[in-house]
């Protein structure tokens, strides 16, 4: 069988943190399709169009690697792509609650199992909203926006 996953998220911008993620989950799957959820409720800073066309960058060396945006449900986003693992990062409790229930969820409607990597130490600190935060204030945020993978 295929293994393919979904990494949905935001995105709003894709981090070093969201690299690191993708990049250890890479060897366990035959293929990872980053989603780009579009949520009508929140207003983000960089258009869908923006966030795929700079997460495509990073990984167009490596053909198991896909990106697309999605307005669905990810649950109807993971059985539309046939993706038969949901893949979320770990860095807090916080984030553990959260992950937990929609997972238990997930795989009671679907069967879809998630797959959680725990962040790496170093970027346990590292949000989207933070990044947006010092982009607000006009400070270089380039430290924690990943590098193309080179291949
Ligand atoms: P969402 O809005 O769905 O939470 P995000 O774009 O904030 O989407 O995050 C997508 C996924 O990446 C989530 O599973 C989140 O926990 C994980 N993530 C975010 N930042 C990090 C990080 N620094 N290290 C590891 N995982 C992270």
């Amino acid at each position: 069988m295929c293994r393919i996953a979904i990494f949905p998220g935001s995105f709003d911008p894709f981090t070093i943190g969201h690299d690191s993620v993708v990049r250890r989950a890479l060897p366990l799957f035959d293929k990872i399709i980053i989603g780009v959820g579009v949520n009508a409720d929140k207003k983000p800073l960089f258009t869908v169009e923006k966030r795929v066309e700079f997460i495509k960058s990073l990984y167009e060396k490596e053909p198991r690697i896909e990106v697309l945006a999605y307005d669905t449900l990810t649950i109807a986003f993971a059985q539309k792509v046939h993706a038969n693992y949901i893949l979320r990062g770990l860095r807090s409790v916080r984030d553990f609650e959260y992950e937990r229930d929609i997972a238990d969820l997930n795989k009671q409607s679907t069967g879809i199992e998630t797959i959680l990597l725990f962040t790496e130490h170093q970027y346990g600190c590292i949000s989207s909203s933070a990044i947006r935060e010092l982009i607000s204030y006009g400070e270089d945020v380039k430290k924690y926006l990943p590098k193309p993978l080179e291949k």
